[in-house]
């Protein structure tokens, strides 16, 4: 791998055969791209996520990395962070995440790799329009139900945009602070990933969705939500769906987000 000669690093790679006559260039592209680096005389090797604070791992980093290598950071999106704020467990930030780039499979997406019947290609829900993201989050009228439930609980009026990723911003951009900001955004990303749930159980399990109840189910699922944002809340997972108002009320500290 390499020797000290005093104080500085020689790298002698080792290679299992001859090099191509091809691999040469990147053989030496290899060695000035590590000539800087150098092993540490003292201590343990370690693993160190260079994309993350303090070297440690995280899913927000791996997107952001990832994303950035593969779109470059001119494409990053302007919701990018709003969806990274650690309002809700890594799961469902990710179920947000793949939804704004529509990188699920709805059936418009499979249909490009499998033949399809145009049943085979319709909403699962409504049966009758083309799966979408779009259409499955926001359009479906089975979907824009709970939305709409969703606005008269917290009294506000919403012209709903087209794109889902537009959808999100313009909920993101709603004049609410504090805690009561973190619950806004939490709902959008319960409804979501609510969605999507009971769509793949629909596709995968044959499940039949019970659609009453689902704005209630959107409060529990932020309720649970909130235990990791601030641990003085005074109210019980309980209290949430019958005292959602003074909730919604409650003027904690600021939160701790990351
Ligand atoms: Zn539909």
């Amino acid at each position: 791998m390499g020797m000290w000669d005093g104080e500085n690093w020689i790298w002698q790679l080792q290679w299992r055969r001859r090099m191509f006559q091809w691999e040469l260039p990147l053989l030496d592209s290899l060695l000035v791209l590590i000539e800087d680096f150098r092993p540490l005389k003292e201590g343990e090797d370690r693993h160190i996520w260079s994309f993350g604070k303090e070297g440690v791992f995280n899913l927000r980093s791996f997107m952001e990395a990832f994303y950035n290598l593969k779109y470059g950071e001119v494409e990053q999106k302007p919701w990018f962070r709003l969806v990274w704020q650690g309002l809700a467990p890594p799961r469902y930030e990710l179920i947000l995440w793949a939804i704004l780039w529509k990188r699920v499979n709805t059936k418009d997406r499979v249909m490009r790799w499998k033949p399809m019947v145009e049943d085979e290609m319709n909403c699962v829900f409504c049966g009758v329009e083309l799966e979408t993201v779009n259409h499955l989050v926001l359009h479906c009228k089975f979907s824009w139900r709970i939305w709409c439930e969703l606005c008269d609980l917290w009294g506000v009026a919403w012209v709903c945009p087209n794109e889902v990723d537009e959808a999100f911003l313009a909920w993101t951009g709603a004049h609410f602070v504090g805690f009561e900001r973190s619950l806004w955004h939490a709902c959008f990303m319960a409804v979501v990933a609510i969605i999507w749930e009971l769509r793949n159980g629909m596709v995968f399990e044959g499940k039949v969705p019970n659609w009453s109840g689902i704005r209630d189910k959107v409060i529990l699922l932020v309720g649970v939500w909130s235990k990791a944002w601030k641990e003085n809340l005074p109210y019980c997972l309980e209290d949430w769906v019958s005292n959602w108002n003074a909730i919604r009320a409650w003027k904690g500290k600021r939160m701790m987000i990351r």
